[in-house]
C-alpha cells in the first residue's frame, strides 16, 4: 500500500466534521444502477407517483429493491373514499394495491410498518424502526422524500406525513444506521451498523441528478393504476407523461425523474473515473 493511500485512510471522514460539505456533481451523467435499494415512503402510492420509473429501471438493470411503506394509507382521501369505508378495511385494500403496484415495478419485497396515516411524526421510535430495516436490508441507496420540501408552487402544502417520513429516513441513514452505539438494542438483535452510500431525495427543489425513464414510464403508469381506491376512474396517463416531460426538459430528456442525491460514501473507482473522463465534473466546497 502506498504512503498516499495510507494518508487517505488516516483522514477523518467528512461525516465526523460538523457542518462541512463538498458537492460532487457529474453533470449529465446518470449514476450507475445501485445493487441494493430501500425505498421509504409514508403512504401507498407515494412511490408510484414519484419514483416508479426509476425503481422499474433499476430493477430491470439488476437491482434488488425493498419498498417500505410507513403507514397503510388508512385515512384515504376525502374525495375518493366511500363514506361507508372503515380505516381497517381501507388499510387492507391499500396494502393489496401497494403489493400489486410493486409487482408491476418488479420490487422484490414490500414492508408495511403500520404507523397511523395522517398523524405521522419523525419520532425516535420511527427512527429506530427505520434504522432496523436499513441494518437488516443493507441498502447501497435509500430513496425517500426531501424532508425540507414544505411548499410546492403556491397551491400544494407538502403532506406532513411526507416530511415526517423523509426526516426519519434521513436521520436513520445518518447517523443511526452506521453508528454502533446508537440504538444498542439493535445490536442485541444481531443488527450490525451499516453505511448507506447514497440517499436519493425525490420532490426536492434542489435536484442535481436526473434519471431517464423513457423506457419505464409506461410501467410506472401501470403500477400507479394499481391504486384503485385513490385513482377511482381517473386515468393518470396524460398527467404522468406531462410530469415526466417537465422533469426531463432541463436535461433534454423526453421523460425523467429528478433527485437531490446525498453522497455519503464515495465509490473511488466511479468518482476518480468521473474526474478523468468527464470535463463536466464539478467539485465545490460549500
Ligand atoms: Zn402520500
Amino acid at each position: 500500500m502506498s504512503d498516499s493511500s495510507n494518508d487517505k485512510n488516516n483522514e477523518l471522514p467528512l461525516s465526523a466534521i460538523p457542518e462541512r460539505g463538498i458537492t460532487h456533481v457529474v453533470a449529465n451523467v446518470e449514476p450507475k444502477t445501485p445493487g441494493r435499494v430501500l425505498c421509504i415512503n409514508a403512504h401507498p402510492d407515494d412511490q408510484e407517483f414519484t419514483v416508479g420509473g426509476t425503481i422499474a429501471k433499476w430493477v430491470r438493470a439488476g437491482a434488488h429493491v425493498v419498498t417500505v411503506v410507513i403507514t397503510s394509507g388508512d385515512a384515504g382521501s376525502n374525495d375518493r373514499t366511500d363514506p361507508g369505508m372503515t380505516k381497517s378495511k381501507l388499510a387492507v385494500l391499500r396494502e393489496l394495491e401497494q403489493r400489486a403496484a410493486c409487482a408491476v415495478l418488479g420490487v422484490q419485497e414490500t414492508v408495511f410498518m403500520h404507523y397511523g396515516d395522517g398523524t405521522l411524526q419523525p419520532t425516535i421510535d420511527l427512527r429506530r424502526d427505520l434504522t432496523r430495516l436499513i441494518r437488516k436490508y443493507k441498502p447501497d441507496v435509500v430513496v425517500c422524500g426531501d424532508p425540507t420540501a414544505r411548499f410546492y408552487g403556491n397551491n400544494y402544502i407538502n403532506h406532513p406525513d411526507h416530511r415526517a417520513a423523509g426526516d426519519a429516513a434521513c436521520d436513520a441513514v445518518f447517523p443511526s444506521a452506521g453508528t454502533r452505539l446508537i440504538f444498542p438494542e439493535l445490536l442485541a438483535e444481531g443488527l450490525e451498523p451499516h453505511q448507506v452510500e447514497r440517499v436519493f431525495l425525490h420532490g426536492s427543489e434542489k435536484s442535481d441528478t436526473w434519471i431517464d425513464i423513457s423506457e419505464t414510464l409506461a410501467i410506472k403508469i401501470s403500477a400507479l393504476k394499481a391504486h384503485v381506491t385513490q385513482l377511482g376512474d381517473w386515468d393518470p396517463l396524460e398527467r404522468m407523461k406531462e410530469w415526466a416531460s417537465e422533469e426531463g426538459k432541463e436535461k433534454g430528456l423526453a421523460a425523467a425523474e429528478s433527485f437531490r442525491v446525498m453522497i455519503l460514501k464515495q465509490d473511488p473507482v466511479t468518482e476518480e473515473g468521473a474526474r478523468e473522463q468527464h470535463p463536466d465534473f464539478v467539485e465545490a466546497e460549500l
